[in-house]
């Protein structure tokens, strides 16, 4: 019998505004403990909640970027459970009137468009961080360590339909979501400081079966190996269990990243087991369609949309999916040197192989200031004129990257302007042709194909600075050919 996963994701993206959710405790990116609280976000008798206003933008701006509908009158819910980092023993969250509903979402996958459906995105606050000595985990410790800053940050949350189908569609939904806060600006979209983390509902069911199988929830994942591994996982134990004959019990797990499991956690609570009700201390949130207006006003380019217009210079899906998901220092770059250069391979080639690997070489994130597009789209044009030999470029390039120095300042102190070159070449030319009698002879008696391995020598004696073209030519020339 075929069975079918079927995956459904809820994603909790950390905002990255200056202050909490709901007090004005400062956010902060420190280790340091505690240092940033207030009687509201550690949750003391009489302290009352107000909500920022910042957050509400960008919650919008991310519901109306996923195409949801946007809820006019929304509400806040407790949300009660109890755990240690929770000192108020609910959190502040949406439950039946989240801020956007039924979006959908663009992403590559397999080298085509996809998308994938989402179900609602809604407004709710972080918890603190708490950390259980021993093996991390809070059953086996012996003491757990508390830190509130995190408590209260604002989270959205986006819930997709359980309409992903494998591990890799997760995965790409997760990339485009991730490029879609960056660009929206509303997160750093750090993976590794857990400004995304993310929760995958896993259940399989017979291939031709109308309904969904019992779900298991893996929680709190922060890396795409995780997920990725996590879901595989899980799908192949599901499948074993259920032609097994054995049962799958809706529970929470936990992906242990050492042991490449999965481990049951609890028995899943349902909505029923956090007794939601509305919080009376926060009133009705009503967004305004003006609100919303100059909201929609304030989108910039998405990432489907960038994609697009990288695909319009030339580049396929594959590649316009790559430059889209790079930084924007990268992206501006190859519009600028694109602008100029009109040749989208060339540049595209250029900017993520040369370029991006002499940067991670030297260990440096950012090209320094006095490097630009200009600079770049002279060292493609010189090649391009066959003023300068393709190694040549990269010389330069790896030059005007390490000290601020003119590309004719290089060319000319390394000798690389090609043009001039053409006694030497036939001086370099000549000096092969003597070195090599041997060779000579056999091309003599009819091995043409060692030619270029002539051509190799001048360009190698040159140290990389005769353009191939024209060894090959004056070789040529020299031995008659
Ligand atoms: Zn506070």
């Amino acid at each position: 019998m075929d069975l079918k996963p079927t995956i459904g994701i809820e994603t909790h993206i950390e905002l990255n505004t200056n202050t909490k959710m709901f007090c004005r405790c400062k956010v902060v990116d420190t280790d340091e403990p505690n240092i940033s609280l207030c009687p509201t976000c550690i949750g003391l008798p009489g302290a009352l909640p107000v909500p920022n206003g910042k957050a509400i933008e960008y919650i919008t701006l991310l519901s109306l970027a996923t195409g949801c509908t946007i809820t006019r009158k929304g509400m806040f819910h407790r949300k009660n459970y109890f755990y240690p980092d929770l000192p108020k023993n609910y959190q502040i969250s949406q439950f039946d009137l989240p801020v956007g509903e039924s979006g959908k979402l663009e992403i590559i996958l397999d080298g085509k468009k996809d998308s994938v459906e989402i179900e609602r995105v809604h407004m709710e606050e972080d918890t603190g961080k708490s950390t259980h000595s021993g093996t991390g985990r809070i059953d086996s410790a012996t003491s757990t360590a508390l830190d509130f800053n995190r408590s209260g940050v604002p989270l959205v949350e986006i819930v997709t339909k359980p309409v992903i189908e494998s591990a890799k569609e997760a995965v790409a939904y997760i990339e485009e979501l991730r490029q879609l806060s960056i660009d929206l600006n509303i997160s750093e979209g750090k993976l590794e400081k857990g400004n995304l983390r993310f929760d995958a509902n896993i259940s399989v069911a017979p291939d031709d079966s109308n309904e969904l199988g019992t779900k298991v929830e893996i929680k709190n994942m922060n890396s795409l190996r995780s997920l990725e591994r996590a879901i595989d996982y899980e799908i192949s134990r599901q499948t074993k269990a259920y032609l097994d004959g054995e049962e799958i019990i809706q529970e929470t797990r936990h992906w242990d990243e050492a042991k490449e499991l999965t481990s049951s956690m609890r028995s899943k609570e349902g909505s029923a087991d956090y007794r939601y009700f509305s919080d009376p201390d926060l009133p009705n949130m009503i967004l305004s369609e003006i609100f919303i207006e100059d909201i929609k006003n304030k989108l910039p380019k998405l990432p489907s949309e960038i994609r697009n217009d990288l695909m319009e210079t030339g580049l396929d899906l594959d590649q316009a999916n790559i430059l889209g998901k790079s930084d924007n220092w990268i992206r501006d770059l190859y519009f600028d040197v694109f602008d100029s250069t009109k040749e989208h391979s060339t540049t595209y080639n250029w900017i993520t192989g040369e370029l991006q690997g002499q940067m991670r070489k030297l260990d440096i994130n950012f090209p320094p200031e006095w490097f630009s597009a200009d600079l770049l789209s002279e060292i493609l044009g010189l090649i391009k004129d066959n003023k300068i030999s393709f190694t040549s470029g990269k010389t330069i390039l790896s030059e005007v990257l390490q000290k601020n120095i003119s590309i004719d300042e290089v060319a000319t102190n390394n000798d690389l302007y090609q043009e001039n070159n053409e006694e030497k070449i036939v001086e370099l030319v000549k000096n092969v042709i003597n070195d090599s009698e041997d060779v000579v002879q056999r091309i003599k008696e009819g091995e043409d194909k060692l030619v270029g391995f002539l051509v190799g020598q001048v360009i190698k004696n040159s140290g990389g600075s005769v353009n191939p073209g024209i060894a090959k030519e004056l070789l040529s020339k020299e031995l008659d050919l």
